[in-house]
């Protein structure tokens, strides 16, 4: 994929041509589409992962539609980071990506003095980046009015936590307009940021981005065509005939999940399962049994894999193929990380040949089917009804079944995953 199908305005693609950028990184091939349209947008993503292109370009691309004269001291974009680096590089980010574009931007932080700040907002600013302190210390001052924001992004928002600005946040978020497109980004989530989306937010998208490293040039794909009553056998064989070190299987279900690591226990192979039916204590301790190695291979469910922070997973195992295309993406980021080789296998039944295409189809790549024992051919050549999910007790309903999130499940608001 590149950026023309993200249907990026010629200002913005000529300024991307010119930093060398063709092809969007997953964040951004996940998060612009939806941002396009004004969706609100929790994003999970490190520094590294071009989440900061991922919102400006989207913001510039939805600022141009209307032309706007700069008010002083009442902005159209706020964006709020923890550390004056931070903010310093959005701005950055604006100016770059926004250099064929006149929009005006600034960036305060506080450690220095407030005069020149106060100057350039005070001939009017489109966008301002800003660290929370010195951001409440001119609002409080009169010099910055958050009335005409339209798109406001809390960047980092662990690390605002981590450093004490909570309050601060809280009462920035409460002056402003009620009408506008908010962005959330965070490295990890918590109970915390997990709050602070829940109120800021209105049904958002949910992105994660998976790191540079898990890109997939260093991960292997391959994909099993295989009948659903023979997944059993070729899970077994494969982890018998190969070495596999640290094996993270991904089932739909939680009931799968722990029929197949009931199955591999039978079979003598350290396995445990982890879903959402399982305690904390429970899922504590497999995950420690997994990272020490007592545990060669761990079943999980697409929600409780997302607590899991193991760097060397030799191998993902797509046991079933997620019902969200995107789910793919998250999933297989979990092998090959800083750096590593992984490798991602997936079973594909016929009832999944629908959804494999789409994951080709979503990260542009054709997976290399691989010759084994128990290869169905009908799985492989399926195609219309045949390909799609059996809609009974055991293949459940699409609507039941998209992955929640950890917030989803804590919290009264609802984040739904969205295809891109
Ligand atoms: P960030 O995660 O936003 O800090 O971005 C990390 C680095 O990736 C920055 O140096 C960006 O300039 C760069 N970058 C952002 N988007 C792309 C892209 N689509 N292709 C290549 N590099 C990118």
């Amino acid at each position: 994929m590149s950026f023309e199908n993200l249907n990026i305005i010629d200002p913005l693609s000529q300024a991307l041509a010119k930093e060398g950028y063709i092809t969007p990184t997953p964040i951004q091939m996940l998060a612009i589409p939806h941002l396009l349209k004004g969706k609100d947008l929790m994003g999970i993503a490190q520094t590294g992962t071009g989440k900061t292109a991922a919102f400006v370009l989207p913001i510039l691309q939805r600022m141009s539609e209307e032309h706007k004269v700069p008010i002083p001291g009442v902005p159209r974009v706020l964006v709020l980071a923890p550390t004056r680096e931070l903010a310093a590089q959005i701005g950055q980010s604006f100016a770059t990506y926004g250099q064929f574009l006149r929009f005006r931007h600034t960036v305060i932080f506080g450690g220095v003095g407030q005069w020149l700040q106060v100057k350039v907002l005070s001939r009017g600013v489109d966008i301002l980046v800003a660290t929370p302190g010195r951001l409440l210390d001119l609002m409080n001052q009169g010099y910055i009015k958050l009335k005409g924001v339209e798109f406001f992004v809390l960047d980092e928002i662990d690390r605002m936590l981590d450093m004490g600005f909570i309050n601060d946040v809280r009462k920035i978020v409460s002056a402003l307009p009620l009408r506008r497109q908010s962005l959330f980004f965070a490295a990890t989530m918590s109970p915390q940021t997990g709050e602070i989306a829940g109120r800021l937010l209105t049904d958002p998208v949910r992105v994660e981005a998976v790191s540079q490293a898990s890109t997939p040039e260093c991960i292997e794909h391959r994909v099993f065509f295989v009948d659903q009553n023979n997944k059993h056998p070729l899970l077994l064989g494969l982890l018998k005939q190969q070495d596999m070190k640290r094996v993270l299987v991904f089932t739909r279900t939680k009931h799968r999940a722990d029929k197949v690591a009931l199955m591999l226990t039978k079979n003598r192979i350290n396995a445990d399962a982890i879903h959402g039916n399982k305690s904390q204590n429970q899922r504590t301790k497999a995950m420690n049994n997994f990272k020490s190695g007592r545990l060669q291979v761990l079943v999980a469910t697409d929600i409780a894999a997302r607590g899991i922070d193991v760097d060397d997973i030799s191998h993902v195992i797509n046991y079933d193929l997620p019902n969200e295309p995107e789910s793919y993406v998250h999933r297989i980021g979990r092998t090959g990380r800083a750096g590593a080789n992984g490798i991602a296998y997936s079973f594909c039944a016929a009832d999944e040949r629908g959804i494999l295409r789409s994951i080709e189809r979503l990260t542009q790549m054709k997976i290399d089917v691989t010759a084994h024992q128990y290869h169905s051919n009908q799985a492989k050549n399926a195609v219309a009804v045949a390909a799609e999910p059996v809609p009974n007790k055991s293949r459940i309903s699409p609507r039941s079944s998209r992955p929640k999130s950890s917030y989803e499940l804590g919290l009264r608001k609802s984040y739904p995953v969205r295809r891109g």
